[in-house]
C-alpha cells in the first residue's frame, strides 16, 4: 500500500495537516498495512476543526471502502463498509422505502464519521445516530477485529460512538434504518418574528423533521427571527427532480460575507416566505442536504476559512442563553448567513456524544482576528448554562472547557487508553484538548 504525502484540511479550511495518507480499497490491504503501521481512521472530513487531522502522522482513509455488504428488505437493517456515505445509503435505498433513522445536514458524511461523531438529524426525537447502530466491526491497536455491540460490549461501544476514532477504525457497520413511504418531503415554511415564538414553535411542532433558520444580524424585537422548517413525507406527490449540484470554482473574496452584505441577504431570504408561511414539494435530498447542492461551499468564505460554534442548550436555560449569545453575535457584525436553532432530544450513544435534551445552536463566523474572544464568551455562555460545544464543529475550545462540559470524558479517557494504550489513534483534536489525559 502506497502512501501519499499531503497537506490535507477541516472543512472549515482553519486548521490543516500535514502527513501520510493511505485510501486502501480492500479490508485485506487494510490488514496488511496494518501489521506496520496502525494509524486514526478519517472518513470525508466534513469536520469543521481538526477532528480528523493528524499532523506530522499517519492516516487511513476510509472513503474507498464503501462496499454495501447485507441488507435485509423486511427489518430494514444494513450492514456496509464504513466509507459508504450517508447520502449515498439514502440514494440507494430510500427508493426500496428505507433511510438512514439520523441524517446529518450532509450526505458526504462516511458511515464510520457518523458513529464517530455519534451525529444527530431534524428529527430530535428519533435521538442520535450511534442509537441506531446494531453493531460495528473495529479494527483494534492489537491487530484484532471485534464486532463492538451495546450489549455485550457496552464500554467499547459507547466510548467509539462520538469517541472521534479512539478506539481503532470501524471497518463496517450493521444499522437500522427508517422505513419511509415516498422520496418526496411535504415542506412547511413559517416566517418567525423572534426567538420566544422561535422556541414555542420548536416545541409544539409534530412533524417528524424540523429545523429553524435564524436571521443572527437581528436584534432587539426581531432577535431570533427566522424560518422554521418542518418537513413530513409527501404521498402521493410527483416526485419533484433533485436540484443539481453547483461548485464554488474558487476562494471568494473577503467582502463576499461582510457584514452588510450578511445583513441584506438575510432581509432577502427571510422576506422569500410570505406572511402566511408556505408549503413546497421537495426532493427528499433537498430538503436534508441543501448545502450539498452548492460543492465545495466552504470556499465562499475565502481563503482563510470559518470556524463553526455550536452548542447544546437544556431545556431551563436555553432560552435566556439563547438572548444573551444572539445578542452578542449581532452586535459583534460578525454573523455569516448560516444560523441554525434546532430542538435537541435526550438520545445519545456514548460518553462523549454531542446531544443534550433542549436546543442546539450553531452558526459560522469567517476566520479572523476577533472570533476566539465571541467565541470564548459563547463558549462561557454554554458552560454557565450546563450546555456542551460540538466536537465535530469545534476549532477553538480548551481543555478545561471540554472537561467541564463533557462529566464523562474520565469515562472516556479510561476506555479508549486501555483499548489503546499507545495511543496510535490520537489526533490533533485528541492532542489540542487533551482528550486521552496526558496533557500531550
Ligand atoms: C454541511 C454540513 C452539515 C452538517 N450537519 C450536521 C448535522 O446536522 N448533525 C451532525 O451531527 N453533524 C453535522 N455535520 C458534521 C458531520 O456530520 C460530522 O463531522 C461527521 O463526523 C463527518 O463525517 P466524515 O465522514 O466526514 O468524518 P471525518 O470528518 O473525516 O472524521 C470525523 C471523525 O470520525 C473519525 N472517523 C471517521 N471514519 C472513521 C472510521 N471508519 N473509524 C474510526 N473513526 C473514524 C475521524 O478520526 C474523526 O475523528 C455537518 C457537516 C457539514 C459539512
Amino acid at each position: 500500500m502506497r502512501w501519499k504525502t499531503a497537506e490535507y484540511k477541516g472543512w472549515g479550511r482553519v486548521l490543516s495537516a500535514r502527513g501520510d495518507t493511505a485510501r486502501p480499497e480492500r479490508l485485506a490491504t487494510l490488514k496488511a498495512l496494518w501489521k506496520e503501521t496502525k494509524a486514526p481512521a478519517i472518513g470525508n472530513l466534513r469536520s469543521y476543526g481538526d477532528a480528523a487531522l493528524n499532523d506530522g502522522g499517519k492516516a487511513i482513509d476510509m472513503t474507498r471502502l464503501d462496499r454495501l455488504i447485507a441488507f435485509d428488505p423486511d427489518t430494514g437493517i444494513l450492514e456496509a463498509e464504513a466509507g459508504i456515505t450517508i447520502g449515498e445509503i439514502a440514494r440507494i435505498f430510500a427508493p426500496k422505502g428505507w433511510i438512514p433513522t439520523v441524517l446529518p445536514g450532509t450526505g458526504f458524511a462516511t458511515l464510520g464519521g457518523c458513529i464517530s461523531n455519534d451525529v444527530h438529524g431534524k428529527n430530535h426525537k428519533a435521538g442520535s445516530f450511534g442509537q441506531h447502530v446494531i453493531s460495528f466491526d473495529l479494527l483494534g491497536a492489537n491487530g484484532r477485529v471485534r464486532k463492538v455491540t451495546p450489549d455485550a460490549t457496552p464500554e467499547l461501544f459507547r466510548a467509539t460512538c462520538g469517541g472521534i476514532g479512539q478506539t481503532g477504525v470501524i471497518l463496517s457497520a450493521k444499522i437500522q434504518l427508517a422505513s419511509i413511504g415516498s422520496e418526496v418531503m411535504d415542506v412547511r415554511e413559517t416566517r418567525v418574528e423572534n426567538l420566544t415564538e422561535f422556541m414555542a414553535l420548536l416545541d409544539g411542532s409534530t412533524a417528524p423533521y424540523c429545523v429553524g433558520w435564524i436571521d443572527a444580524t437581528a436584534k432587539g424585537e426581531h432577535l431570533g427571527r427566522g424560518i422554521l422548517e418542518e418537513g413530513s413525507v409527501a404521498y402521493n406527490a410527483p416526485p419533484p427532480k433533485p436540484k443539481s449540484a453547483k461548485s464554488v470554482p474558487m476562494n471568494a473574496p473577503r467582502f463576499f460575507l461582510s457584514s452588510p452584505i450578511v445583513r441584506l441577504f438575510n432581509q432577502l431570504y427571510l422576506r422569500r416566505i410570505p406572511v402566511m408561511g408556505q408549503r413546497r414539494i421537495r426532493a427528499m435530498q433537498d430538503f436534508f442536504f441543501p448545502l450539498d447542492k452548492v460543492l465545495n461551499w466552504n470556499r465562499l468564505y475565502g481563503k482563510p476559512g470559518f470556524h463553526q460554534f455550536q452548542c447544546a442548550l437544556p431545556d431551563g436555560t436555553a432560552h435566556e442563553a439563547l438572548v444573551r449569545m444572539m445578542d452578542m453575535i449581532a452586535s459583534s457584525h460578525l454573523a455569516s448567513p448560516l444560523t441554525v436553532l434546532k430542538r435537541m432530544g435526550t438520545g445519545r450513544a456514548g460518553m462523549m456524544s454531542f446531544p443534550m435534551g433542549g436546543y442546539s445552536f450553531a452558526l459560522d463566523f469567517p476566520n479572523g482576528k476577533a472570533v476566539a474572544g465571541l467565541v470564548g464568551e459563547l463558549e462561557e455562555i454554554t458552560l454557565q448554562a450546563g450546555g456542551r460545544i460540538y466536537l465535530a464543529k469545534d476549532t477553538l475550545a480548551t481543555p478545561e472547557m471540554i472537561a467541564a462540559m463533557y462529566d464523562e470524558l474520565p469515562e472516556f479517557i479510561a476506555a479508549v487508553n486501555a483499548a489503546d494504550p499507545e495511543h496510535k489513534f490520537a489526533t490533533d483534536m485528541v492532542r489540542r484538548l487533551n482528550l486521552r489525559g496526558t496533557g500531550k
